[in-house]
């Protein structure tokens, strides 16, 4: 039996009926990183010595190999951010999701390459190299959780912790062929989660299904004393209360959704999916949400406000890599941030502090803080009407590698149906839902109401139980399609 088949609950459950041991399914994930790595770069750091031997009684999930981005803080192995600046740093405690995790019986194999500081949408801003998608080792998985949704598609691990600010979940998720949720805001908490943008940061699974992603969230959620904004949502019982009924569900079509710069086959495959949806007794229905518009500027302003100052504290001195060179302080921390970040870091520190100065704070930051609650309050609107609202996850399949890094701007632009849940702070999954005419994946969106986890997973569980997109796999490797790679900076500081 190729093990790498199974989703992670079949996997746990063979686990524990005896039959496949932690050893054999921690080998099987080594050999497949292994045989990956070179290809896709999606670890930074794997997990050396023996698998340890969890209780499998623990979870479903007890035994399963996974792996963390490395924006989340694992004892004792090093956490980079993708970055050079924390390329020495190795916290000594755990974010509260790997410590439930832990206790849950995770096994974990690594840390997954990224965009430097979750920053981008190709998962090519990493110091550390690009990640490579395993459907076409030219184009980019998608990001910031590249590494993450690679690592997954490619059968490396059987399922992954991402974190979602602006899209880095679902939309890698989407490029690779996986399912990836973001909670509500608050649903798991940020305690470990190196922050980026505070007031829109959530952790969430990438996984092979939706029952896997309701598997992990059953553990990872829940309020936490460490992270004020960790809501009290009631933590289990997700997997369990999966129906696969969507009898009498209404599921809006937002048509700004649907409009100019989405591509034909994006278009067809996510309204195929309405289809399947309808067939399984979902009431579907086109509405008008014409504050899609702000989103995307809104974000950007906000995103790059709250980065200027979350990223204050990686001056030379308390943390990671320290310039050389003595000089005063002002030179020392000049020059540790700028070797130390790279151009896209630097360019949303730069505007973040720019829309937050005195005289462009009323112009930018307030406008945006306005754009963001009228977002809120027409999605609030919208879900008095639909159970559930139903969209693309990006605009195209995969781009090119190398294609976003000349353009930020169209890189930015193709955040435009993701963010508008962090910015609302709503539920959110990407479901494989077809393939365009290159082969690459497309996914669908869901989106439900603050703390309506359920909903959104029980209607990816019933697409789930009527497709089987989400069962392909890419492709052997093929060596001869292998692109070259950009030349990659040396790693500092793992065991990569
Ligand atoms: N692509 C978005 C950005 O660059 C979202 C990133 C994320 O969700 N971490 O900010």
């Amino acid at each position: 039996m190729d093990l790498r088949e199974l989703t992670a609950l079949e996997l746990g459950a063979l686990l524990r009926s005896g039959e496949v041991t932690c050893a054999q399914a921690a080998a099987a994930s080594r050999a497949a990183i292994a045989a990956a790595q070179p290809d896709n770069n999606a670890f930074l750091t794997v997990a050396e010595g023996p698998a340890p031997a969890p209780d499998l009684a623990a979870s479903p999930l007890a035994g399963v190999p996974m792996a963390y981005k490395d924006n989340i803080c694992t004892k004792g192995m090093p956490t980079t951010c993708a970055s050079k600046i924390l390329g020495n740093f190795t916290p000594c405690y755990d974010a509260a999701a790997a410590e439930r995790l832990r206790r849950a019986g995770a096994v974990s194999m690594g840390k997954l390459n990224m965009d430097e500081f979750a920053m981008g949408s190709t998962s090519e801003t990493s110091f550390y190299g690009p990640v490579k998608n395993p459907w076409d080792l030219s184009r980019s998985p998608g990001g910031s959780s590249g590494g993450a949704a690679a690592a997954v598609a490619a059968g490396e691990v059987w399922y992954a912790v991402g974190s979602d600010t602006g899209g880095s979940i679902r939309q890698p998720a989407s490029h690779c062929g996986v399912t990836g949720m973001k909670p509500t805001y608050g649903a798991v908490s940020r305690y470990g989660l190196v922050a980026y943008a505070s007031s829109l940061d959530q952790l969430g699974p990438i996984a092979r299904s939706a029952a896997d992603c309701a598997a992990v969230l059953d553990i990872m959620m829940g309020r936490d004393a460490r992270d004020p904004t960790s809501l009290d949502l009631p933590a289990g019982g997700l997997l369990a209360a999966l129906t696969g009924r969507l009898r009498g569900k209404k599921i809006g079509l937002p048509r700004q959704c649907f409009g100019d710069g989405l591509e034909d086959a994006v278009r067809a495959a996510v309204l195929a999916a309405a289809g399947v949806l309808k067939e399984r007794g979902a009431q579907l229905e086109w509405f008008d949400l014409p504050v899609m518009s702000y989103a995307v500027p809104a974000y950007y302003v906000i995103a790059c406000a709250e980065a200027s100052s979350n990223l204050a504290r990686f001056d030379g001195v308390r943390y990671g890599w320290r310039a050389e060179g003595g000089g005063d302080l002002e030179t020392l921390y000049r020059r540790t941030r700028t070797e130390g970040f790279g151009s896209e870091v630097r360019r949303r520190i730069l505007l973040g502090t720019f829309v937050l100065s005195a005289g462009y704070y009323d112009a930018y930051y307030k406008r945006a803080l306005r754009a963001r609650a009228a977002i809120g309050q027409a999605f609030g609107r919208a879900f008095q009407k639909y159970d559930l609202l139903l969209t693309p996850v990006a605009p195209a399949a995969a781009p090119r590698l190398g294609e976003s890094l000349s353009d930020p701007l169209k890189m930015y632009l193709s955040d435009v149906y993701t963010v508008p849940a962090n910015l609302a702070g709503l539920p959110a999954l990407s479901m494989p839902c077809g393939f365009d005419g290159d082969g690459l994946p497309i996914g669908a969106q869901l989106l439900g109401p603050a703390g309506g986890e359920l909903a959104v997973l029980d209607a990816a569980h019933a697409f789930q139980q009527e497709t089987d997109w989400h069962k392909r796999r890419p492709p052997a490797r093929k060596t001869a399609e292998r692109s070259p790679s950009p030349a990659e900076p040396e790693r500092k500081g793992g065991s990569l």
